[in-house]
């Protein structure tokens, strides 16, 4: 099947060529379908002449900007694999990436052209392309593309890098097959139409930006509204504003946590989000009862950039009742929870949670022993361990990765994280397992209280153990500023297990 019938935006471009599909907030911009089209095209065009083909890299070092999916639809049309970059890493984290996707093109932000020019350097990048007037300049000096590049649903057009919550991020390849089914995977629960408008806040360079719901959303000919980056109280004056309409809305846990710290929240009317989304890490029940008791059930859905991302989603109908679970599986999607000899387990028990069908990336972008150990007979190792309550609702309940032994028994950092947001003093809250001599590991936690609380450590592990087992609760506490987070918002465990184990180490 050629590719012609999967380009959204010159279908939308032909058939609601006024609709808006992208709003840039930072520049005011609205760009409508057929300008889009355009646009794109000349875009195409541009990058052809700079020698760009099927199967070359492009990529993008910016914050959220059209211009960004103006290049992932030049890509698609051109047969180009599309390489979105996080703006948070080092000049020497991006250089192994840049140095691994080997882009003809780095396209960039205007302001971080000093960052680019040393990748160009580093990497031998052949063109960089600055947004902003060097960008509109090409734009107005190319021709039409033509003819888009015939390519199947099973190329590759994106490498997508993960977070890195984990470790170094891994850039799963994902094909032009996975982002359509993803389109129908969530459109379909999330009521994602031609009518929705969305806003964006998550950037655009990890999944949770680009495919929740941003993609879908263009894919329904929607419009999305582009936050440069993710202000709390702009993100509710939107929200809010009845001359928006806005009906979507996507985040991570930490987006939700901090609009509902902001002093706006309490003011701002909720009654128009059709679709609120959370997912991308464990979201604590307690924050999720301060949306619901705002009128506002938050949808929770699981997945990951390697699963194009959705996997699981709660029905809406369902998201109060069955707050805390990540829902179903999605339409196009197995799913099965083995245990460590990767057998299903019995119902209700817990294992990890194995994927297969047509969201699965083909694999990682040079990444063999990746691919070696991440693959069963085509199904995913998430990495995450999963139950499935008698009605067939889904829980994750933390990455295998996290959990840690105390005594012979396993614990899952969430499952305590989520009895400390019981507290109203804390902020926010992660768990890590520590070297005991006598237990094996145990748990500490680190705490951040909202700004003038105060909470003893006594007053913290006594609310612990009257509603944990023993061997759950922490042992001691480390009160901090803030917890380190990556850029989609996620707290970065590696840097808070070197923070505050290898230093204390190194202290003592
Ligand atoms: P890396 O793989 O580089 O360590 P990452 O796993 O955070 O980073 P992503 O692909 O962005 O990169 O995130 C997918 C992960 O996010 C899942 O494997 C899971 O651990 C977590 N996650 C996603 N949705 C949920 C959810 N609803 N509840 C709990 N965890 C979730
Ligand atoms: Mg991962």
């Amino acid at each position: 099947m050629s590719f012609a019938y999967f380009d959204w935006i010159a279908h939308h471009a032909e058939v609601r060529p006024e609709r808006i599909a992208v709003v840039d907030l930072a520049s005011s911009r609205k760009i409508s379908y057929r300008a889009m089209d355009e646009r794109v095209d000349r875009l195409a065009a541009h990058l052809a002449a700079l020698g760009v083909g099927r199967g070359d890299r492009v990529a993008v070092l910016a914050l959220n900007a059209v211009e960004t999916l103006e290049v992932q639809f030049a890509c698609f049309r051109l047969g180009a694999i599309f390489v979105p970059l996080n703006v948070r890493l080092t000049v020497h984290e991006l250089s192994y990436i840049v140095g691994d996707a080997a882009p003809r093109v780095l396209a960039h932000d205007d302001e971080l052209a000093p960052m680019a020019k040393e990748l160009k350097a580093a990497c031998s990048v052949p063109h960089l392309l600055a947004f902003g007037a060097a960008y509109e300049a090409a734009l107005a000096a190319s021709p039409r593309l033509g003819a888009s590049e015939p390519v199947t649903l099973d190329d590759v057009s994106t490498i997508m890098y993960t977070s890195g919550t984990t470790g170094k991020p891994k850039g799963a390849m994902i094909t032009h097959g996975m982002t359509f089914i993803n389109a129908v995977n969530l459109g379909i629960p999330a009521f994602i139409s031609q009518r929705t408008v969305f806003l964006c806040v998550l950037p655009l360079f990890h999944t949770g930006g680009l495919n929740c719901y941003t993609n879908p959303v263009l894919h329904a000919g929607g419009t999305t509204l582009l936050m440069r980056a993710f202000d709390p109280g702009a993100a509710l004056s939107i929200i809010g504003d009845p001359s928006v309409g806005l009906t979507h809305f996507f985040g991570v846990p930490s987006i939700y946590q901090f609009m509902c710290q902001h002093p706006a929240f309490a003011a701002t009317d909720l009654s128009r989000l059709q679709i609120a989304g959370v997912g991308g890490a464990p979201m604590p029940v307690p924050l999720l009862k301060i949306w619901q008791e705002r009128g506002c059930a938050l949808v929770q859905g699981y997945g990951m950039t390697e699963t194009s991302p959705a996997v699981l989603m709660l029905d809406a109908d369902d998201a109060a009742r069955k707050a805390g679970s990540a829902g179903k599986p999605v339409l196009h999607a197995d799913l099965k929870i083995v245990g460590p000899d990767g057998d299903p387990v019995k119902p209700g028990e817990m294992g990890e949670l194995w994927v297969k069908g047509p969201n699965i990336t083909p694999g990682y972008w040079n990444r063999p022993d990746a691919n070696r150990t991440s693959f069963t007979d085509g199904w995913l190792h998430t990495g995450d361990a999963a139950r499935v309550d008698d009605e067939g609702f889904y829980y994750i309940v933390d990455r295998t990765k996290d959990m840690y032994i105390s005594g012979g028994e396993n614990v899952y950092p969430a499952e305590v994280e989520d009895v400390l947001y019981q507290l109203p003093e804390i902020a926010e809250a992660a768990v890590i397992g520590a070297p005991d001599p006598q237990w094996g590991e145990t748990g500490v936690a680190v705490v951040a209280l909202k700004p003038g609380q105060e909470l003893s450590e006594a007053k913290l592990l006594a609310h612990c153990r009257e509603r944990l087992a023993r061997f759950k609760c922490p042992q001691r506490v480390s009160f901090v500023e803030a917890l380190p987070r990556n850029a989609t918002g996620k707290v970065h465990k590696p840097t808070l297990r070197e923070r505050i184990l290898v230093r204390e180490t190194a202290d003592a």
